[in-house]
């Protein structure tokens, strides 16, 4: 597919680049345009979202998004009056999602729990997509703390507490590349998806 990709210069655009051509996949930079592109993908900054589904359904080309921090009501809405499928996955590595789930399986024990979640230093946003969509999921509105800090790349811990003992559910990205397959999967399911923004690794994964 003719993939248009915004935020190719970035920390996560460019370890995309490579990948999906090596995927086959023809990339060109989401700032020359969508048009004739079969799909789009965004890892950019929460501000810019907005405009760049904008163009790209201006152009009838589905927006496979992983920026976080971004009105996702909002895009809902455009994709929606667009009449095209757009996709949304907070965190795009497998071990995340599992992480996820099983914090929503321990939260049916433990009603007790916080979510730590720690980021490079230039991370815009706090808390982050995947605590926050975490803590929607496990439902109690568990508190979240943010650490941002350099060395680190993107790491979560959901911590319950209990009677004599303590739980730790904790993923840790060591690697950009972790992001890959799961933007591949994305990038072949979008256009089969309804009209408006799917959220969810698990709706591109079988
Ligand atoms: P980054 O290193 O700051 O890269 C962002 C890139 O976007 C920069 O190259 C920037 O270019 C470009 N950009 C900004 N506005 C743009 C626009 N309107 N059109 C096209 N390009 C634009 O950030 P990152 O670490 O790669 O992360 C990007 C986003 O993905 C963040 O929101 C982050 O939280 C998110 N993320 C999501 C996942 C996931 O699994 N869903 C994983 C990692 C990161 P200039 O510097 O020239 O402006």
């Amino acid at each position: 597919m003719k993939v248009a990709l915004f935020g190719a210069g970035g920390k996560v655009g460019s370890v995309l680049i490579p990948s999906l051509e090596a995927a086959g996949h023809e990339v060109v930079d989401g700032r020359d345009g969508p048009d004739g592109c079969d799909v789009a993908v965004d890892f950019t900054r929460p501000d810019a979202v907005a405009g760049n589904v904008e163009r790209c359904l201006a152009a009838g080309v589905p927006v496979v998004i992983g920026t976080t921090g971004f009105d996702a009501d909002a895009v809902d809405a455009q994709a929606r009056a667009a009449g095209f499928p757009c996709f949304h996955a907070p965190n795009f590595a497998r071990g995340a999602s599992l992480m996820m789930r099983f914090a929503v399986e321990a939260a049916r024990v433990f009603p007790d729990a916080e979510i730590v979640e720690l980021h490079h230093a230039t991370k815009r946003d706090a808390p982050s997509g995947t605590a926050k969509a975490t803590a929607a999921r496990m439902g109690g509105d568990p508190p979240i703390h943010s650490i941002r800090l350099p060395g680190l790349i993107a790491h979560q811990e959901v911590i319950f507490g209990g009677p004599g003992e303590t739980l730790t559910i904790r993923h840790d990205t060591t690697s950009r590349e972790v992001f890959v397959p799961g933007v591949l999967a994305a990038l072949e399911k979008v256009r089969d998806l309804p009209p408006g923004l799917t959220l969810g690794l698990d709706a591109v994964l079988s």
